[in-house]
């Protein structure tokens, strides 16, 4: 076994023997790290904090590449104490973290890290966890092997486009429609930012509530007709928010 230390998260974690407990840790380098944590569940442990869900930063751990790795310390880089301080945040937070985490099982891509610490750090910051969210969950499309067109239409490649259509995958243009409704141009045109944008460069979000709600209720639909990605905490969001 060798000694690294890797920056990441605790996606989730489970309670193992009277004081441990078997964190998973998704990473920057080496996808998610399962790991043990002995006797963090003692106040005094220097491991309690490092071992909580959602925890963020550098962990030091011995490494083992196929089975359960052991922390040894950990040095938490932002505590999130603004999400946590709010109940629609944290669960944003949760469902994040569970999202990402089943988006890394699906695709196994280093890219997903990443794209869920410049997320967090941003709501963090204050920015709109709803639009952030779904921000990411356009991006996620496409490691979930589920990528919507949104540079063109998908029949014939015009960029004159009217609508998108879920069940075909993309954009589509007034030629190619046949029954599925027009969508804002402000819509269409915002999806396609949320797709590309860098999160990590975004400073504000300064977006209409009508076109910010229409595309949530797209890319909700779409997840749940097409992801295949069961997520616990998405009910629970969805619960608090409605
Ligand atoms: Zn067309």
């Amino acid at each position: 076994m060798e000694i690294i230390s890797v920056d990441g998260i605790v996606v989730n974690g489970t309670p193992f023997k009277e004081n441990s407990k078997i964190i998973n840790i998704l990473t920057k380098d080496h996808g998610v790290i399962g790991c043990i944590s002995k006797g963090c569940k003692k106040l005094k442990s220097k491991l309690r904090l490092p071992s909580e869900n959602f925890a963020y930063g550098t962990f030091h751990l011995y490494y083992k590449e196929n089975g359960l790795s052991t922390l040894i310390d950990g040095d938490i880089k932002n505590y999130f104490i603004n999400i946590k301080n709010d109940i629609i945040k944290l669960s944003y937070l949760s469902y994040l973290c569970e999202l990402s985490y089943n988006v890394f099982k699906e695709s196994e891509s280093d890219e997903i890290f990443p794209l869920l610490e410049s997320a967090l750090l941003k709501i963090e910051d204050g920015l709109d966890p709803k639009i952030i969210t779904n921000i990411i969950e356009t991006q996620y499309l496409k490691y979930l092997g589920i990528s919507l067109n949104l540079d063109e239409c998908v029949k014939c490649g015009s960029t004159k486009v009217v609508t998108l259509s879920i069940d075909k995958g993309g954009y589509i243009c007034s030629n190619c429609r046949t029954n599925e409704p027009i969508i804002d141009e402000k819509v269409l045109k915002l999806m396609r930012l949320y797709n590309y944008v860098d999160i990590s460069k975004i400073t504000n979000l300064d977006i209409d509530k009508n076109v910010s709600g229409k595309i949530n209720e797209i890319i909700n639909t779409y997840y749940d007709e097409y992801s295949g990605v069961f997520i616990k905490s998405k009910k629970m969001l969805k619960d608090l928010i409605n």
